[in-house]
């Protein structure tokens, strides 16, 4: 049996004026998706716990057959994981976002989706200024991730840290909210204050920024830290649920929770984890993985983007090109193997009225050996709402889709 999980990242959504009442899912030209409920049928799955955040760790791990309760530590050693990086028990990791907050602001937390080029210069001279030198009982090390995204290592010398009951707020939660109302709280506030401030200082007059400034685009003033924690224990998903997985993904986080579960990480050229990712290449890649692995998944961060940007015709854009570049071609390749299966579902809703992600259910599309078509012909929040399928919590939706 060959498995093909799709996950277009942040699509659920609400009813928006400028799509004509529509939401982004009903808006959107998908007949590839469409085809997928056809086929077999739709429903709704709660991949958020009420008790945690509403973002794409948490939401990832229960799409992944994982009870976010039991296996969750935290947003940063799940990005850490896919960068290679190893955590020993006394380490902790903290998401280092590059932002651009010149008035004090959250204006960016991109920093003008800042090049992978750019960020390693000024993650580098944040390593020489702050890095390499004791804090609280652990060594600091500042690592250079994907654009924005990169990765604060806190090596605790004994058992003891300070970060435990700490509280950090997601910069892309507070668009352009206060920084000073939105700051970490708990027993380390000062410390990651003081690194905060410190980095301003850094950044202020590095060529990197000063090259982008000449450019047009928004240098990175700081960087926030947030999303901390230990390295979580999770067992293989080869060995929880059978199959040999794989994963595609531009962002560092989604491809680590894949990486902590045993799956293996296909890179594709020309994937950005942005609006102007090569959609074809994607599909291609899958098409491919799909000759040696049981089970591969494709995410795709783009609608998240345009959600957080608040931007709804790139959203359905991007939603379009999912359907057509991705979701079509692999499902005319997937019958080619004789059985299989398909899942089409985002892991969290992300509403382009609030520009931030959401709690509550989003829809999901699945078909294939097994699943009995329920009537249902179209891929949006409405028509899953009103199908009898719903997996609350999501994490047990793995179960029914594998079959098992
Ligand atoms: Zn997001």
């Amino acid at each position: 049996m060959k498995y093909l999980i799709v996950i277009p990242d942040g699509c659920a959504d609400e009813p928006v004026a400028e799509l004509g009442g529509l939401t982004p899912l009903q808006a959107a030209h998908l007949p590839n998706m469409d085809r997928v409920v056809r086929l077999g049928t739709t429903g709704l799955s709660n991949n958020v716990p009420p008790s945690l955040t509403p973002a794409s760790d948490v939401a990832t791990l229960s799409l992944f057959g994982y009870d976010p309760l039991k296996v969750y530590t935290g947003r940063a050693p799940l990005e850490t994981a896919a960068m290679g990086i190893a955590l020993g028990p006394n380490d902790w990791a903290i998401r280092c976002n590059l932002i651009h907050a010149p008035e004090g602001t959250m204006d960016d937390f991109t920093a003008g989706h800042i090049t992978s080029e750019d960020g390693g210069e000024l993650m580098a001279a944040i390593q020489v200024a702050l890095g390499g030198r004791e804090l609280a009982g652990g060594m600091l090390e500042f690592h250079a991730g994907v654009s924005y995204r990169n990765i604060l290592v806190w090596r605790g010398l004994s058992g003891e840290s300070p970060f435990v009951g700490l509280k950090t707020q997601p910069p892309h939660d507070v668009p352009d909210k206060p920084l000073a109302n939105h700051g970490p709280s708990g027993a380390a506030r000062e410390l990651l204050l003081g690194l905060m401030d410190a980095s301003r200082e850094v950044l202020k007059d590095h060529p990197a920024n000063l090259r982008r400034i000449a450019a047009g685009k928004k240098p990175a003033t700081q960087i926030w830290l947030w999303g901390q924690g230990k390295a979580p224990t999770v067992e293989p998903f080869q060995q929880v649920y059978g199959p040999r997985g794989a994963i595609i993904s531009a962002v560092d986080l989604v491809r680590g929770v894949g990486i902590l579960l045993g799956w293996q990480r296909i890179d594709v050229p020309g994937a950005t984890g942005y609006l102007d990712t090569d959609y074809a290449a994607k599909g291609r890649y899958a098409i491919e993985a799909l000759k040696n692995f049981d089970l591969v998944c494709v995410h795709v961060e783009a609608p998240d983007e345009a959600s957080h940007e608040g931007l709804p015709h790139e959203k359905v854009k991007a939603l379009e090109r999912i359907d057509a570049h991705i979701v079509g071609p692999l499902l005319d390749e997937l019958p080619k193997y004789g059985e299989w299966r398909i899942l089409v579902e985002p892991d969290h809703r992300t509403t382009l009225a609030t520009r931030a992600h959401a709690y509550g259910a989003v829809p999901f599309a699945a078909a294939g050996m097994g699943i009995a078509p329920t009537g249902a012909a179209a891929y949006d929040e409405v028509t899953a709402a009103q199908s009898a399928l719903a997996f609350d919590p999501g994490w047990t939706l793995m179960k029914w889709f594998l079959g098992k």
